[in-house]
């Protein structure tokens, strides 16, 4: 399943019970902004989500909607979060998946954090 930019938010969605204590996270930062967590089914050796603390759809929802503060604070927690992790010596990767080509699964914005080895190529080819 993969959802589109534009869809109404969804509170019952899996973040959003995550954010409400409904459903159980290994959390590894937290602030006003933000929330980190490990994700569940991780693809490299650290594997970590950041998710706003606040109802938005995707990164075109929040980038269009959410106050220019927010937006700031969210983005600085994604940078304190690799930081606290330890990985911005040997470096790290973040992917945020927006709407249907990107296959987003999980209608609350979230950025994933990657690292713990060589990440090797950007993305897969397809041709
Ligand atoms: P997306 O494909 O939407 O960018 O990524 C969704 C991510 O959420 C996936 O990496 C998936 O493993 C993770 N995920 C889905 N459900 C849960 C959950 O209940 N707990 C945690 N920690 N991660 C989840």
């Amino acid at each position: 399943m993969s959802v589109t930019n534009g869809v109404a938010y969804d509170e019952g969605n899996i973040f959003a019970r995550i954010l409400r204590g409904e459903i159980p996270a290994k959390p590894v930062f937290e602030n006003e902004f933000a929330f980190a967590f490990h994700d569940i089914n991780p693809q490299a050796p650290v594997h970590v989500l950041v998710i706003p603390k606040a109802a938005y759809v995707s990164m075109a929802d929040f980038s269009a909607k959410a106050p220019a503060e927010f937006q700031a604070g969210f983005w600085r927690s994604v940078g304190e979060v690799a930081r606290q992790l330890g990985l911005e010596g040997p470096g790290y990767r973040l992917l945020v998946n927006a709407g249907t080509d990107s296959h987003q699964e999980v209608p609350h914005l979230h950025v994933h954090i990657f690292g713990g080895r060589p990440l090797g190529p950007m993305l897969v080819r397809h041709d």
